[in-house]
């Protein structure tokens, strides 16, 4: 019988797990936070078990890990963390230093699926989903790489992958990512980025996970939309938009957006008075990013001056508007630009 990767299962299948071994069911709320809590990577470490327990959970169970095979550093501070999985395909994790948080940009596929034209991680297709263990370990093992005193404060899942085209192995990381008993993020501190796809959602709005959504809208109309993110054709603007001003949120909290301004596509005035249209009334946070450009790619970052217009016409129209900083372009580790290699 293939062994249970213990770091793949939640709170409750832990539990569920002790039982079925002949242990009392608490033993798995031990096993969570010797897993995700004390992220231990050894059996052996579980020192308030027996040793018969442990003997027995040695042949039954395992604790999965992720293979570190590259770290480079930017010059800015950004470092990107290359893992490999136990299956050969590889996945990166950026960590971005900022004055008062480390936040941990984590992958959810290999890869991408939804062929937006603009971003390095879509080109080459999806290969998987990654398995909630795989999600959660790219945070564990980060962290076991930094300094005591280094610790990861945020985590923002924009890295590979659509979220929420793998919707129950992102949200079950989620639930395990913000227990008390485990790394203990606070849902303030965790923040999905979406393409738009609408079921997932709404899906995330009637879940109790509380965390922050961030919606790559990209374009201003719709004909922009579909050229450069096939899922608009699925589900359009006003489909998205409604989705978004149904979405509920806690008081005090916004949405974010995120458009990737593309030279002579998306950037000039009309767009920008579009989107403070179609964003009207929505308590929500602009996140302008200029286009990180990578080898091959059909477009340009358009110059300062252009993408400082671009932010006037927001802000006047009373946005809180941000021009992303890039962030470890030197390394490829900027948005869009991460991939399997
Ligand atoms: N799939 C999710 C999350 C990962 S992409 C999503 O699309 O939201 C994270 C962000 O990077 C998205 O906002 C996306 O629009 C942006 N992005 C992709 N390629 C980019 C590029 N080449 N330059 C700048 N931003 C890019
Ligand atoms: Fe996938 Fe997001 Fe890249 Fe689009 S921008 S291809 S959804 S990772």
């Amino acid at each position: 019988m293939k062994k249970a990767d213990l770091r793949d299962l939640d709170l409750s299948e832990l539990e569920d797990f002790a039982l079925a071994l002949g242990l009392q069911r608490y033993r798995g709320r031990q096993l969570f936070h010797w897993v995700y809590g004390k992220s231990v990577d050894s059996l052996d470490m579980m020192t308030d078990l027996s040793r018969e327990s442990r003997e027995l959970l040695s042949e039954k169970a395992y604790i999965s890990r992720l293979r570190e095979i590259r770290r480079q550093c930017s010059s800015d501070g950004t470092e990107k963390f290359l893992f490999e999985l136990e299956d050969g395909h590889r996945v990166e994790s950026v960590l971005i230093p900022e004055e008062d948080r480390l936040t941990l940009c984590i992958s959810t596929q290999v890869g991408c699926g939804m062929g937006c034209t603009f971003c390095l991680t879509g080109k080459s297709g999806l290969a998987r989903n990654l398995k909630s263990s795989e999600i959660v370990n790219q945070v564990l093992l980060v962290q076991k790489a930094l300094p005591e005193r280094r610790v990861v404060t945020n985590i923002v899942i924009m890295g590979m992958g659509e979220p929420l085209s793998n919707y129950n192995n992102v949200t079950k990381a989620i639930e395990i990512l913000k227990h008390p008993l485990g790394p203990a993020i606070g849902a303030r501190r965790i923040t999905l980025s979406t393409a738009g796809l609408v079921p997932g959602i709404k899906k995330l709005g009637e879940s109790n996970l509380n965390i922050n959504l961030a919606i790559s809208l990209n374009a201003s109309t719709d004909d922009q939309r579909n050229q450069i993110m096939p899922v608009n054709r699925k589900y359009p603007l006003k489909k998205l938009i409604e989705a978004c001003r149904e979405f509920p949120l806690r008081k005090g909290r916004m949405l974010s957006f995120e458009y990737v301004l593309l030279e002579g596509v998306n950037d000039s005035p009309e767009d920008a008075r579009r989107v403070s249209t179609l964003l009207k009334g929505i308590p929500c946070k602009i996140n302008l990013i200029p286009f990180n450009e990578f080898p091959g790619a059909p477009y340009k970052r358009p110059s300062e001056k252009s993408v400082l217009g671009f932010q006037e016409i927001l802000t006047n129209n009373n946005f809180s508007v941000f021009i992303r900083k890039p962030r470890g372009r030197d390394i490829l580790a900027a948005c869009g630009q991460l991939r399997e290699e």
